[in-house]
């Protein structure tokens, strides 16, 4: 599927709040690919780290909100380091688990999870859950 980006799609809602809940300039991005690259946690991914910079770009709201990549990214901010156009991809992604905890969405369920469970999840997976309880 091919698609370009364009003036509804910069001016989409869903790509604005992206932007404002992370301070990035999506548009930066030109695919360059090295935020992938030094990702630790793409085997664990189904969308790669440029790839949810590039679907945000476009708008594709169900794509990133129900994709396993949000909740398996642990904040390492390599990638962070790494962006030739200084995008804080990290933050684009804390963005997106903020639009689904703000609706009281969870990749998990704290409180139903046994404690050998809890060891096997992604730090941030759980520190974001809580956040729900807190926020
Ligand atoms: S912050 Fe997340 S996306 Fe970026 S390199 Fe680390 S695990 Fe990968
Ligand atoms: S490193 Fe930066 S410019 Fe390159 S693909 Fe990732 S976000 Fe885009």
């Amino acid at each position: 599927m091919r698609v370009n980006i364009s003036k509804n799609k910069i001016e989409d809602p869903f790509v604005l709040k992206i932007q404002e809940l992370s301070g990035q300039n999506l548009l930066a991005c030109y695919q360059c690919g090295k935020c992938s690259a030094g990702c630790p946690a793409v085997s664990e991914m189904d969308i790669l780290p440029n790839q949810i910079i590039r679907y945000a770009q476009l708008g594709f709201k169900n794509e990133l909100l129900e994709s396993r990549s949000i909740w398996i990214c642990e904040s390492c901010f390599m990638c962070n380091s790494r962006c030739p156009k200084g995008i804080n991809i990290a933050e684009v992604i804390e963005a997106l688990r903020q639009i689904l905890l703000r609706k009281r969405k969870d990749h998990l369920e704290v409180e139903k999870m046994s404690g050998d469970e809890k060891e096997d999840v992604p730090p941030i997976a759980l520190i974001s859950s809580m956040r729900k309880f807190t926020s």
